[in-house]
């Protein structure tokens, strides 16, 4: 029966996959063109309380740590004074971003700067305990609340009533997801993969852009690769994933918002470390036992 079971998550991966990639591969110039519009997301907590395995931030081998809202906020005036204030789309998230002691104040924040879409994305575990504070300022500065499908148990009814209470934006994403929904994207340590064919074929490239002290990525593995590095050194991996200033760029030494759009829309170097044509879908959901197989 097992067997069966493990023969049926095959093909299904097999059918998603082919035809996944397949369109991937015909609209990728269309994906590649430099962007109009900012949109990007951020982490404010690089540590997580579910700690899936897997994570692709690897928030669940990550240390506790919390963007500075300094940082956070010079970061997005400059991007503003860059792009404008009207925004694609920005997201807050982590890691676990509701366990940043002053996410109130990084809300406010955002809004000072942007006039389009804004959205903590959580996990939602959190939500029941957030206080008046906090909902009063998603409320004002109007940033809309996602939370992300995990198969784990959400007092729903509870948290649809807290934003209904505050008149804060809920969006859930699913709250039926199955223990097999999970996926993995299997990194190559050798870095022998190529960028052509891994740009052509990625979902995220120049779509999920990554902010982080003052650089922007195409997507955020570069620029939370530390987390994986710092981790699986201290358990004696030697095998590093390489991080160069070539894999994002500085905000602040941009001349202007075309050049950022211009180099977001290339594959970097550090594209090399993806097997995206072994994208692992509809595998089973876990808890991290940050083991480095769940990566690799
Ligand atoms: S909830 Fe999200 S950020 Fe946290 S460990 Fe899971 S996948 Fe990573
Ligand atoms: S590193 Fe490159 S290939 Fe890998 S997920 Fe990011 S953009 Fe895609």
């Amino acid at each position: 029966m097992k067997q069966k079971k493990g023969w049926i998550v095959k093909l299904r991966q097999f059918l998603y996959t082919s035809g996944a990639f397949s369109y991937l591969w015909i609209t990728a110039n269309q994906r590649l063109k430099p962007r109009k519009q900012l949109r990007f997301e951020t982490d404010v907590a690089d540590h997580c309380n579910l700690n899936c395995k897997s994570c692709h931030h690897f928030s669940s081998v990550a240390d506790q740590n919390f963007v500075k809202t300094e940082v956070f906020e010079k970061d997005f005036e400059r991007l503003s004074q860059l792009a404008g204030r009207n925004n694609e789309n920005i997201d807050i998230m982590g890691g676990e971003p509701l366990l940043h002691p002053e996410i109130s104040k990084l809300a406010e924040i955002a809004r000072k700067y942007f006039d389009g879409p804004i959205n903590i994305v959580t996990n939602g575990i959190l939500l029941e305990k957030m206080n008046d504070v906090f909902w009063e300022s998603c409320r004002k500065n109007n940033i809309r609340i996602i939370v992300s499908s995990y198969p784990i148990k959400l007092n729903v009814k509870q948290i649809k009533e807290l934003a209904k209470k505050h008149k804060v934006t809920l969006k859930i994403r699913s709250i039926f997801m199955s223990k097999n929904s999970w996926c993995k994207l299997p990194l190559d340590l050798s870095g022998k993969q190529s960028l052509k064919e891994n740009s052509k074929l990625c979902i995220t490239i120049n779509k999920c852009i990554f902010l982080k002290n003052g650089r922007l990525s195409t997507c955020c593995l570069p620029l939370v690769a530390d987390r994986f590095n710092n981790y699986f050194e201290t358990k004696g991996f030697c095998k590093n994933l390489e991080v160069t200033d070539d894999d994002s760029i500085d905000i602040y030494k941009a001349k202007n918002i075309d050049e950022i759009y211009e180099f977001l829309s290339k594959p970097m170097p550090f594209c090399r470390y993806c097997r995206i044509k072994s994208w692992e879908i509809g595998i089973e959901w876990g808890v991290s036992k940050k083991e480095i197989t769940e990566w690799i």
